[in-house]
């Protein structure tokens, strides 16, 4: 039998350990900790039947809303025939047609190969070190450097975080990690020098929006001009659409809105609808054929690479998004949060206001004391609203599914968070 809920948070605050979340203020007498329990859609309940609309989409993973009738059924179906198998020196249906439907979401199937791992940051581990080993094995090993972009936020295993332009995520990969080759913009590029441009494997960027940088929005037509220089100087592009894949910037991935296709791109958070961990770096056949060399396998790989169910999550989630016409439907609600930003904008503490499709961001003036961002989501709690700041920039990211009259119950929940709290 599952606890009572006071007994499940004695419990959480003695043996867990969350992520990102500070302990002792997490384990304090007074801290409630929200156990969520149910959901439907894009409304969460807790462990007391208290309901929320979940203004993050789960930390952006979630698509199509929780507890989805087709989803679900094609986990139960997927559950009747096996879990889990291993995917190192054998296959499996759903891996195959994932796999497939994946590749053919790109423009002339460009990217044809498929690397399954677990989440956004492998998926970037499978990226760079492919990069970097394609080099090695290709009579250039001393192309060794990855170029990334201040304020990146790549994920945090140890590679991946060394990718990062964010000093607090990076922690511990300061003083080991990639080669990295970190600058603030395009224009830099155009200062490297022919020395430099020898020891350069890669550039990784977050195409159209950086997500932990606080939304930070890259210039229009960037894309295409970084494009431009990599196919100049022969470098892998890669994109990280860990967070802006899966139809967040109002298309299916932000490379579209440029047309742009990298060489390696990264896919997890929204894969299986946001259901289960799954990641694929797709790639192209260029790089795959620098692997078929005598001892230039790719040894990469984790336990549950390929898992069966994730895959059942990600071909219904696609199915879903062609039944349903998901992309096709988001332009009102892209509308219509903007008309809601414009408001919040208007209210005195918003300093900015950004929105990039259906992900948004407002910047809270910091004057009136420490943890504004965090105050004002606490408060919007109560007010029926999940969502986790970024500093002092409120985030709004709802499933795709969301309804125009749920995006505004979302920014009336924050408006009145706000205003509360900034007074
Ligand atoms: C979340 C995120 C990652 C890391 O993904 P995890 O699944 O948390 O490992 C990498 N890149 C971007 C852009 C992300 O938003």
């Amino acid at each position: 039998m599952i606890p009572g809920p006071d007994e499940l948070a004695r419990i959480d605050k003695t043996h867990l350990w969350h992520p990102f979340t500070p302990m002792r203020e997490w384990c304090a007498d007074g801290h409630e900790p929200l156990i969520l329990t149910e959901a439907r859609g894009c409304v969460l309940r807790d462990q007391y039947g208290r309901e929320y609309l979940d203004g993050n989409s789960s930390i952006w993973t979630n698509i199509h809303g929780h507890n989805h009738p087709e989803v679900n059924a094609a986990l139960r179906e997927q559950l009747g025939r096996v879990a889990h198998t291993s995917f190192l020196g054998f296959s499996n249906p759903p891996a195959i047609q994932l796999a497939k439907e994946l590749v053919d979401l790109f423009p002339g199937r460009k990217l044809s190969r498929v690397f399954y791992s677990d989440d956004g940051s492998t998926a970037i581990e499978v990226a760079a070190r492919m990069a970097l080993q394609y080099w090695r094995q290709s009579g250039k090993p001393a192309r060794d450097t990855i170029i990334a972009f201040d304020r990146a936020y790549h994920g945090d295993t140890l590679g991946a975080a060394s990718l990062g332009g964010i000093s607090i995520f990076r922690g511990s990969a300061d003083a080991c990690g990639y080669r990295v080759l970190r600058v603030p913009g395009l224009d830099a590029l155009d200062f490297l020098t022919a020395d430099d441009l020898a020891r350069i494997a890669a550039v990784i960027i977050e195409p159209l929006i950086q997500g932990a940088a606080g939304m930070r929005l890259w210039p229009q037509g960037m894309l295409r001009v970084l494009e431009a220089w990599c196919r100049r100087t022969d470098t892998f592009l890669i994109f990280d659409e860990v967070m802006t894949g899966f139809g967040r910037t109002g298309k299916m991935f932000a490379c579209e809105h440029e047309g742009v296709v990298p060489d390696f791109i990264a896919l997890a958070k929204g894969l299986t609808g946001g259901y289960l961990p799954l990641a694929a770096t797709l790639t192209t056949e260029r790089v795959f054929d620098g692997f078929l060399g005598d001892g230039n396998t790719f040894y990469y790989g984790h336990s549950y690479c390929g898992s069966q169910l994730g895959c059942a999550a990600a071909l219904a989630s696609l199915r879903v998004f062609r039944e349903d016409h998901v992309i096709e439907k988001l332009a009102p609600k892209i509308t219509r949060l903007a008309g809601l930003l414009a408001e919040i904008g208007k209210l005195p503490h918003v300093i900015e206001t950004r929105q990039c499709g259906l992900i948004a961001a407002i910047d809270i003036d910091d004057a009136t004391g420490l943890k504004t961002g965090a105050r004002i989501c606490l408060a919007a709690r109560m007010h029926g609203l999940l969502t986790r700041p970024i500093l002092n920039t409120l985030v709004l990211m709802p499933p795709l599914c969301v309804t125009t009259d749920e995006l505004a119950a979302m920014t009336t929940a924050l408006r009145k968070a706000i205003t509360e709290v900034c007074g």
